[in-house]
Parts: C-alpha cells; sequence; structure tokens
C-alpha cells in the first residue's frame, strides 16, 4: 500500500500515520520530522533546510525532490510507505508521479485531513515545537493555503484523493480511514 497523507499544521498527520503504518505495517517518511532531525545533527540536508524550516518557509523544491528520489529507492520501502508533509506543493506532486513511474510504483490514495483553520492555528500553539511560534504558524497555514491546498484537485481529478473529517478524535478519524477500504485500489 502507498500513501500519502495531506493537511495543514496540525491536522493530525503524524498521529494518523504512526496509527496507519502500525496497522498496515507500512513505514512512514515524515519530511518534517526528518528535516528537524537533519537540522539537530547539521547533516547536509540539514545544513541545506535549516534557513527554511525555522522561518516556516517550504525548503525549495529541488531538494525535497532529490531527497525523495533517494529515499524511495531504499530497500526498506519495497513493500509500501506513507509520505507525510509531501508532497506540498504542485511541483512536487508532478514529479513524485514521474518518480513513481520510474521506479514501476504507483500511489493507491492521498488522504486530505479537512480540519478548520481555527483548530489547525490553536492544535500548532498547543504543541512546542521551535517551527510552531505564532508567527510561524501563520506563515506555514498560508503556504499550505497557497502551495498545497491546490494538490486537492490534482489528486482528486486523478480519482486518488479520499477527504475524512480530521476535527475529530484520532480514533474516530483512524476508524473513518479505515472505513473507506483502502484495499480497494485507485489502480
Ligand atoms: P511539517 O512538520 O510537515 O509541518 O514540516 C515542517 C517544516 O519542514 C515545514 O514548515 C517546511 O519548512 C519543511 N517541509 C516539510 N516537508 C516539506 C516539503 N515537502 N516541501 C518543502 N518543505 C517541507
Amino acid at each position: 500500500m502507498r500513501l500519502i497523507i495531506l493537511g495543514g499544521p496540525g491536522a493530525g498527520k503524524g498521529t494518523q500515520t504512526a496509527l496507519l503504518c502500525s496497522h498496515l505495517g507500512i513505514p512512514g517518511i515524515c519530511t518534517g520530522d526528518i528535516l528537524r532531525q537533519a537540522i539537530a545533527s547539521q547533516n547536509p540536508l540539514g545544513i541545506q533546510a535549516q534557513t527554511y524550516v525555522e522561518k516556516g518557509e517550504l525548503v525549495p523544491d529541488a531538494l525535497m525532490i532529490e531527497f525523495m528520489r533517494q529515499r524511495l529507492q531504499q530497500p526498506d520501502i519495497k513493500g509500501g510507505w506513507l509520505l507525510d508533509g509531501y508532497p506540498r506543493t504542485a511541483f512536487q506532486a508532478e514529479e513524485l508521479d514521474f518518480l513513481l513511474e520510474d521506479l514501476g510504483q504507483h500511489l493507491d490514495w492521498a488522504i486530505w485531513l479537512e480540519v478548520p483553520e481555527s483548530v489547525l492555528i490553536s492544535r500548532s500553539l498547543e504543541r512546542s515545537r521551535p517551527d510552531d511560534r505564532p508567527e510561524i504558524v501563520q506563515r506555514r497555514l498560508e503556504l499550505f493555503q497557497e502551495r498545497t491546498i491546490p494538490i486537492l484537485e490534482y489528486y482528486e481529478h486523478c480519482q486518488r484523493l479520499l477527504t475524512v473529517n480530521g476535527n475529530q478524535t484520532p480514533e474516530q478519524v483512524q476508524h473513518d480511514i479505515l472505513g473507506k477500504n483502502l484495499a480497494a485500489s485507485a489502480e
């Protein structure tokens, strides 16, 4: 099973990713966590991404696309994967399709966690990550509206979008996702 989880900052992507990955036995690739760890360890990816992540800006597409090209060729993800936080832009979404074509893989579903903006703000501010300060959250939300919302249409157009009400308890959201019959692949 190959899945993408889409949602704004504070939509519950990380929580649903952990639940789904353990339920489906697939690894999760969480770009935000990977970038934060890369910054903490100051590896080459972290050094290049740092100023963007700290300001709540998007890391340049070229860097993210190259990272994903390498990551999706590693042996641990042969049996499937769940991407959390990627793609974030229309360009990344298109490039992901090209990459999957090259790798002979296909995406099953893009799961959209729909959550009102006021809830995204209050949930993000309850966290204590450095990129969850109020002014940074505001910027991340703006970028989410401008750059990520348009890719919903892209996945809807290819009939791969599953919309779930993310403004519920994590258990209820998970229940709703699994109730969508993920196994009925869009292939
Ligand atoms: P997240 O935890 O998914 O909200 O991501 C935290 C930060 O990492 C974002 O605010 C961006 O700076 C960066 N980031 C994560 N994923 C991407 C991506 N696919 N494209 C560009 N920047 C990203």
